[in-house]
């Protein structure tokens, strides 16, 4: 087979994007797009083979900011042919404090479009059909009203019973959900559509009492996620992957913390996309470390790829 063909293949994201207006000098706000499901594909067009596309799944409105985030995404690479267009909805937006060197945030996204991106359970057929890799994340399910959860896990379901890759990261936010028992429930629901699990060691410490990462991996296999990698910050990665040995990749070092905004993100994406390139699992988790260290030295969630670890030139 030739080298292109082998390397040819498609991911899908699928989630919400934002307008983040961040505070610069003299009070002025500069705008840009983000979220964590959109962070996680830009990284993973960043470092996916040539042969691979990157779809983004998401519903945005039909006004001017939904214009300029669409051209936004489509400079990066990544595609937009599954991106829905509601008539009367405008996407989410946050704005970025910077008070003393500390970041708080504020979220203006109760009506975004991006809250309906699954009432059209052929759309999304469609569009996961057509993929051979699909991610999501806690964030997405905690936007979606309950039966618009239910149309997108069936959805999951369906492709992981037909043999793709459907990719979980629980980014748990107790902001985003208005009861700490569905919250649970339905992150647990999320993991079992799932054939690989990306969580964060601390948000499953905190909300579902994991004592090791050795008891999150446990407790996601019980529910029937094959492979499972476990971030844990400066503590590094563990990987479990089926009944392969269980592995310990540490983390890269940073000269200087910047910003940690999109540290998990940009694992995500980088390690995804190596997994398309064929790495192993370990080799991919090293190279993710590498690029989530370069990302948190530098300022934002969007790193360009000049200040990023070399992915491999397939051009
Ligand atoms: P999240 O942003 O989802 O909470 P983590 O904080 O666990 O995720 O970070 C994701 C990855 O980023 C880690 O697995 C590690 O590779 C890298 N990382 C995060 N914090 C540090 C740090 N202080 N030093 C080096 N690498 C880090």
């Amino acid at each position: 087979m030739a080298e292109e063909e082998r390397m040819a293949g498609s991911m899908l994201s699928i989630g919400e994007c934002m307008v983040e207006l961040m505070q610069v000098e003299g009070g002025m706000l500069r705008k840009g797009y983000a979220g964590d499901t959109f962070n996680t594909a830009y990284y993973a067009r960043l470092f996916a083979p040539a042969g691979w596309t990157v779809e983004y799944l998401t519903a945005v409105g039909t006004d001017v900011v939904s214009d300029e985030m669409l051209s936004f995404i489509e400079g990066t690479g990544v595609g937009t042919a599954h991106i829905a267009r509601i008539e009367g909805r405008m996407p989410g937006l946050y704005m970025i404090h910077l008070k003393e060197g500390e970041r708080s945030f504020s979220y203006w996204r109760s009506t975004s479009a991006a809250k309906l991106l699954a009432d059209d359970p052929d759309r999304l057929r469609t569009a996961i059909g057509s993929a051979d890799v699909v991610f999501f994340s806690g964030i997405t399910l905690a936007i979606l009203a309950a039966d618009a959860v239910e149309t997108l896990l069936s959805e999951l379901r369906r492709a992981k019973a037909t043999g793709k890759r459907v990719v979980f990261d629980p980014n748990i936010r107790p902001r985003l959900w208005d009861d700490v028992a569905r919250m649970r429930a339905t992150i647990e629901a999320g993991a079992r559509a799932a054939t690989l699990l990306l969580p964060s060691f601390d948000d499953e410490a905190t909300h579902f009492g994991d004592a090791s990462v050795g008891s999150t991996i446990e407790r996601y296999h019980a529910l029937g996620v094959a492979d499972i990698a476990v971030k844990d910050g400066a503590n590094g990665v563990t990987l479990q992957f089926g009944g392969e040995e269980r592995l310990h990749i540490p983390a890269a070092p940073v000269a200087r913390i910047v910003d940690t905004t999109s540290a998990g993100d940009s694992f995500n994406g980088s390690f995804l996309a190596r997994l398309a390139a064929g790495d192993s699992p370990a080799e991919a988790a090293a190279f993710a470390a590498h690029v989530a260290a370069a990302v948190i030295g530098h300022h934002g969630a969007l790193v360009e790829r000049e200040k990023l670890p070399g992915g491999p030139d397939r051009e």
